[in-house]
């Protein structure tokens, strides 16, 4: 089955039997749970999308170990066109979800695995490589939704993993055995997990030799005896339980995030696609990084639909016409298309690695996600400008429709004769969710700190920005000759 539908996607998920807490209870059924199946919706989009004649092009590829047409999300990048194409399915998804559809994370860790291993291997004559296209292989086959897992809580940030007070702080192993390894610890912030067939782990920063436990990559069923899942909570997730749907925001879909612990968890070696060589630890790191720096186009397509509430917004309050309305959506588009050229530039000064992989251009790609980490707040910024405080003084939906009050509601919040005020509700509510609710997890805080916090990138750009070369022009320009 190289192309599941959304449809078998779900029902693939229901044979799965994921061990998941929210609220304090393990949730049995996720893909019926009410606070769930939005995020689940989104990645469903995934699979149907890749389905229609009009998505082909982006949301398929012709997968370089199979010849088979493959959905892109297990695709490796072959070409510069491969890593355009990524950036524009980003943003075709987000625009059409308005939140976090978590499979990029999956994509990007098995495009930096494909080239790790493969570097690993020249260096250290292991057989990384061969295991991980086995493994990639059945990941296309099959269709699979994978997490991209690297983030561990870190304990106490000045010490390294092994000096930590608690080991577990960062992923290690355990125990080395004849068939595989015992692996500890947990992974935060899992975009999309309790959504994904497989958990694809790896290391969280650079390690040396006395952190060489910790310095492991392998992937995992989602189920896998042993890993448990926490949902985070996020802001007005319980509306998600109320009758009706306005008050949502956005009635179909959402990201989530959860905590992913791994109490001794078995890993066969066919499955082990680094195992304490340290010194690659960072290459990993930092090769994923640039991939879902680059994919934060996804971003652009979240603002789309934020720029487009803001103009209906403005719209149904009678106030579109006025010149600072109009300048403001103005910039809100002026930094939205910013944040899309970033993307489009590393893609297009892609190249290919030694493994044939095709690399994002690391330097714009960080210099995309440093983007990432302000314009959306700025956008957020003006569409609540622009939406007005009614946005977060709303009466509810319950309210609009009391027998005692909902006239009232009705009466003193319409606006522009042509709109009911449920259509008025609904639209301030989605710029509510985006910039407030569950989805502004997606939009802001993870735009913020999601494939590395902002002096991540600014490390990445002094790194890679050749200085030596812009003083020399600058000198000679001058007139300075130092020899
Ligand atoms: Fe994909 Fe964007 Fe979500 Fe990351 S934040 S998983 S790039 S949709
Ligand atoms: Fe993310």
């Amino acid at each position: 089955m190289p192309m599941m539908t959304g449809e078998q996607y779900e029902e693939s998920l229901r044979k799965l039997n994921l061990n998941v807490y929210m609220f304090g209870k393990r949730v049995d059924n996720l893909v019926d749970d009410p606070i769930i199946r939005p995020s689940m919706n989104a990645v469903k989009l995934t699979y149907d999308l890749a389905h229609q004649p009009e998505y082909e092009d982006l949301m398929t590829a012709t997968s370089h170990i199979s010849g088979k047409t493959i959905n892109r999300f297990t695709h490796i990048h072959q070409s510069t066109d491969d890593l355009v194409k990524k950036t524009k399915m980003g943003r075709l998804l987000g625009s059409l979800t308005g939140c976090c559809f978590q499979r990029c994370v999956g994509m990007d860790a098995m495009n930096a695995l494909s080239i790790v291993t493969y570097d690993i291997d020249q260096e250290c004559g292991t057989g990384y490589n061969r295991r991980f296209l086995d493994y990639l292989a059945f990941v296309q086959e099959n269709d699979l939704t994978c997490d991209g897992a690297m983030t561990d809580p870190k304990g106490d940030r000045s010490l390294p993993p092994h000096k930590q007070p608690d080991p577990d702080m960062f992923m290690h192993v355990v125990e080395e055995r004849e068939d595989g390894i015992v692996v500890r610890g947990a992974k935060a912030h899992q975009t999309g997990a309790v959504n994904s067939h497989e958990i694809i782990v790896m290391p969280t920063i650079s390690m040396r030799e006395e952190d060489a436990d910790y310095a492991i990559s392998f992937a995992l069923p989602a189920d896998a005896e042993g890993i448990t899942y926490i949902m985070g909570r996020q802001s007005c997730d319980t509306r998600k339980l109320e009758k009706g749907t306005i008050d949502r925001g956005n009635g179909l879909y959402g990201g989530h995030e959860s905590l992913v612990v791994f109490e001794d968890v078995f890993v066969p070696w066919e499955r082990v696609f680094m195992y304490k060589e340290y010194t690659f630890a960072g290459r990993l790191v930092e090769h994923f990084a640039s991939y879902h720096r680059q994919s934060y186009a996804c971003k652009a397509g979240v603002g789309d639909v934020l720029i487009g509430a803001t103009q209906t917004a403005a719209e149904y309050n009678g106030a579109a016409r006025a010149s600072h309305i109009k300048d403001k959506i103005i910039e809100m588009n002026h930094l939205n298309e910013t944040l899309f050229c970033g993307s489009v530039a590393c893609a297009c000064e892609g190249h290919p690695e030694p493994s044939g992989t095709y690399l994002v251009n690391t330097l714009l790609a960080n210099v995309c996600k440093q983007n990432v980490t302000r314009f959306p707040y700025e956008i957020a910024r003006l569409a609540q400008d622009i939406a007005g405080g009614l946005m977060v003084t709303l009466p509810s939906e319950a309210d609009l429709n009391s027998p005692e009050v909902g006239h009232l509601v009705a009466k003193y919040f319409k606006a522009n004769g042509a709109v009911t005020t449920a259509q008025r509700m609904r639209i301030l509510r989605l710029i509510e969710n985006l910039t407030l609710g569950t989805a502004a997890v997606g939009y802001l805080t993870e735009s913020m700190h999601g494939a590395g916090s902002p002096q991540a990138q600014r490390i990445m750009i002094a790194r890679q920005v050749n200085m030596a070369h812009k003083q020399q022009v600058a000198k000679k320009l001058a007139g300075i000759d130092e020899a």
